[in-house]
Formats: C-alpha cells, sequence, structure tokens
C-alpha cells in the first residue's frame, strides 16, 4: 500500500511540475514575447547605459535636438545605484584650497575649464528645473582652514584675490556699479559664530548652495520619459560588440538589443565594461545625524582640500569624506560603510563642527556612493568604437558638470 502511494505521488509530482513549467518558465530563461521584442526590446536610435546624471542629462539634451530619437537607458539596479542618489547633495563649483591645487596639478587653464562647467552645470540644473521640486537652497559654501594644515593660510587673501580676478570673467558671475561680484571673500571672522572647533580661517563663496540629489535625477527621469525615454531598470548589460549597423547588447537577462549607436555612463563602474579606460572607483562614505538642537550654520562645507565636507539638512548634520584616511581600501564598488571611515567622520564632528561640550547627536543614517576618479581631474568624452561612445569619471563633481558634460557628447554623437 505504501509503495501504492508513493508511485501515486511521484508521477502527481511529475504532471505538476511539467504543468507548471509550461505555464510559468523560470524566469532566469524566460522568453522574450513577440509583442516585448517589438516594443520594450525593439531595435533603438540610442541606448545609453547608466540612469545616473550623465545618462539622463545626455537622454534630455539629445531628445532637445532630436525629438523623434528613440532612447533607451539600461540601469541595473531597481533604482539608479551609482553616486547620483547617493552623494551629499552639494551644488558646488570649488573651493579655494581645492582650485589653487588644480591649477598646481593641470594648470590655470584646465582648472578654469572644469570651473566653468561646474558653474554652468549648476545654471543649468536651476534654468530646467523649479528650485522647490529639486529642494535647491542657496546658503552659499565655505572652506574650513587650521593653521598647520596642507593649506597654508597666510596665502589666503593672495588666493581669493587671484581666483576672483581669473574666475569671474569666466563664469560672469553677477556684477555690481559694473564690477564683478567677487566669488570668494573671507570670512574668518564668523568662526566663532558658527561655532567651530580649532578652525583658524574660513574662505565663503555666495554661489554654492545644496540640493536633493535624488528629487533632481527623479526630476530628470519625468522630464526625459515625458519626451518619450525608455528606462529599464534591473537590466545590466554584460557586454557588447560594435558592427557596421551598430551595436549588439547582451543584458543578463533574455533580453539583448540592438542600437544605431550606445552610451557608456556608468563612471565608477566604467571599468567593468571598458577595462582599459583610467577610471578607479572611490568610494565617497556619509552620515546623517538625528535634528541637532540649534544648529549653529546653514550652507555647505569643506575641510581638508575638500577630503571633507558637511552641510545643514535643516537641522540635521549630513557629514562625509576621509577618504584619505584609507585610500587604499576606499578603490571599491562596494557600497557598505568602514568603521574606520565612520569613525573618523564622528570624531570629526565633535571635535571639529559642533562647538566644544556638545553633546554627541544620534546617527540616523550611514551610507555610501561610488565615485569615479582617474589621474586626472576631468571627464572621458569619447568616442571609442565606432558608433560607441563613453561620458564617465566625473571625478566627484558629476552634480555640476553632468549637464555640460552631456552637452559635450551630444555634439559627438549623431543625432
Ligand atoms: C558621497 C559623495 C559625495 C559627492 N559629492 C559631490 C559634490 O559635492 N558635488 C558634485 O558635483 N558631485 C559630487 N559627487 C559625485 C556625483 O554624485 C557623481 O559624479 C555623479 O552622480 C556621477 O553621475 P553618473 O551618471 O556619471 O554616474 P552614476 O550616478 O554612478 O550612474 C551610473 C549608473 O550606471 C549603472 N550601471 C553601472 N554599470 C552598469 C551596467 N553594466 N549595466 C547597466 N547599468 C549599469 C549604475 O547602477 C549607476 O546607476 C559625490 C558623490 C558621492 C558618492
Amino acid at each position: 500500500m505504501l509503495i501504492v502511494c508513493q508511485i501515486v505521488i511521484v508521477l502527481l509530482f511529475v504532471l505538476f511540475e511539467s504543468e507548471l513549467g509550461y505555464l510559468y518558465p523560470k524566469l532566469k530563461v524566460m522568453a522574450i514575447s513577440l509583442w516585448e521584442q517589438s516594443t520594450y526590446y525593439a531595435p533603438k536610435d540610442v541606448v545609453i547605459i547608466g540612469c545616473g546624471f550623465v545618462g539622463l542629462w545626455t537622454a534630455y539634451e539629445l531628445m532637445h535636438k532630436n525629438p523623434k530619437l528613440n532612447i533607451t537607458i539600461l540601469e541595473r539596479g531597481v533604482i539608479p545605484s551609482g553616486a547620483s542618489t547617493r552623494n551629499a547633495g552639494f551644488s558646488c563649483f570649488g573651493s579655494v584650497s581645492e582650485l589653487m591645487y588644480d591649477v598646481q596639478l593641470m594648470g590655470e587653464a584646465n582648472m578654469l575649464e572644469t570651473v566653468k562647467m561646474r558653474y554652468d552645470g549648476l545654471q543649468r540644473i536651476q534654468k530646467v528645473f523649479n528650485k522647490a521640486e529639486i529642494e535647491y537652497d542657496q546658503f552659499g559654501g565655505y572652506e574650513l582652514f587650521e593653521e598647520g594644515g596642507p593649506y597654508d593660510i597666510r596665502k589666503l587673501d593672495e588666493d581669493i584675490a587671484y581666483l576672483n580676478k581669473v574666475l569671474a570673467p569666466v563664469l560672469k558671475t553677477p556684477k555690481k556699479n559694473g564690477k564683478y561680484l567677487p566669488i570668494y571673500t573671507n570670512e574668518t571672522k564668523q568662526i566663532k559664530k558658527l561655532g567651530f572647533q580649532k578652525i583658524n580661517a574660513l574662505a565663503f563663496s555666495p554661489f554654492e548652495g545644496q540640493l536633493n540629489s535624488a528629487k533632481l535625477v527623479l526630476a530628470l527621469q519625468k522630464a526625459v520619459q515625458a519626451k518619450g525615454v525608455q528606462i529599464l531598470f534591473n537590466t545590466e548589460v554584460k557586454k557588447f560588440k560594435s558592427h557596421a549597423k551598430g551595436v549588439s547588447i547582451k543584458t543578463n537577462l533574455e533580453a539583448n538589443l540592438e542600437a544605431k549607436q550606445l552610451l557608456i555612463c556608468t563612471n565608477g563602474f566604467a571599468k567593468q565594461l571598458l577595462p582599459t579606460l583610467d577610471v578607479v572607483p572611490a568610494r565617497g562614505q556619509v552620515f546623517v545625524t538625528a535634528p541637532i538642537p540649534n544648529l549653529k550654520f546653514k550652507g555647505t562645507f569643506h575641510f581638508d582640500e575638500g577630503f571633507y565636507y558637511f552641510r545643514n539638512v535643516g537641522n540635521k548634520l549630513l557629514l562625509g569624506g576621509a577618504r584619505n584616511k584609507d585610500f587604499k581600501n576606499e578603490k571599491t564598488t562596494s557600497l557598505e560603510t568602514s568603521k574606520l571611515i565612520q569613525k573618523t567622520l564622528e570624531e570629526f564632528m565633535m571635535k571639529r563642527i559642533l562647538p566644544k561640550g556638545s553633546k554627541k547627536p544620534k546617527i540616523e543614517l550611514r551610507w555610501s556612493g561610488t565615485m569615479g576618479m582617474g589621474k586626472i581631474k576631468k571627464p572621458i568624452i569619447e568616442q571609442l568604437q565606432p558608433n560607441v561612445y563613453c561620458a564617465v569619471r566625473m571625478s566627484g563633481m558629476g552634480v555640476a558638470i553632468a549637464p555640460m558634460v552631456a552637452q559635450k557628447t551630444v555634439q559627438l554623437m549623431k543625432h
């Protein structure tokens, strides 16, 4: 009797499995239907890999040039999963010590070109989007200096005067009585009011601001989708092959795509598809505190040549950086946070930012994002093969430069 029951169970199981397999093929071998093939996965004019600021702004500018283009963005995350929704939400174009360092590193002309891209990019964001929609606030940006630090504060006034002189005509900042308003001023006298510890000098720029970067990504998504751009999430490009008529694109799904042109906007992850490019991932770690009663400042702040950055989010403190504490281990695409960096940031908060004797605030959230760096601090905007282009290596400036990177990329592509 037992044997008969066992045979019946096995027979029922086989029947059930085959029925189920027929009706619901397993997802990983899901074949594409005729209808899907002729719509979602039909050949495109342009496929963009990466739904961060660069991919989205380039789709936006391409559609602006030619509204008839058929564009699809492929994004491997369930939501955009690079730096664009995971940064600190600074709308900044460079601090005094950072720009003076850039002059040494790449010469005055390159520094001016990069700052102009950043400044113009920030203007473009404010022109295209409503400030309230992206929570844009222009509280200004500050740089903090300590005596004996990497920057010689005795040079501060001289460097401010130099930068104001060379930058104002290039950026075309607003004028008063026929003269450009200064881009930077020495505001050392404000240190006490702001409550910082062991800080000896302070530079200020009224032209810097802050925003909610995920709201900007969402606004861009909405804007490109309204123009007819398709975004496919959970779709990772594994490889591509350029041929006479365009490019064949292989994904993690059964769905592969054909496009006349392919644009790779994967920034810190660029090496996965383009192993020979000079792009190194660099993790940026951040935390945000619970509300701090009587937080003494509003604005964006930089310290140690930009390796530390903080801002207010309402009356919370958002603090990030300290990558220079552990360069080797921070060259990673891992989205975890590390004890060493988080502890360093907490110490920085207590010993520099908050007034002496402050109670340690609760940390509400900790996260990280992946930036794309290289030997020089300039994006790579290139045609790599027939019909294949890339716009990567935003060097930690992508919030600001993405709109201008997009315009340059569009000039290279056919539309
Ligand atoms: C902590 C932190 C602070 C920052 N601070 C500033 C700042 O103050 N000012 C500033 O201007 N910038 C700042 N940045 C940098 C800025 O956020 C980035 O430069 C910008 O977001 C890069 O945009 P992107 O579109 O090039 O790349 P990403 O936003 O990284 O987008 C790339 C996308 O490609 C996708 N992808 C990768 N590989 C594949 C694949 N094979 N198939 C499909 N999809 C793929 C990823 O999932 C990702 O969504 C900061 C970044 C971080 C992390």
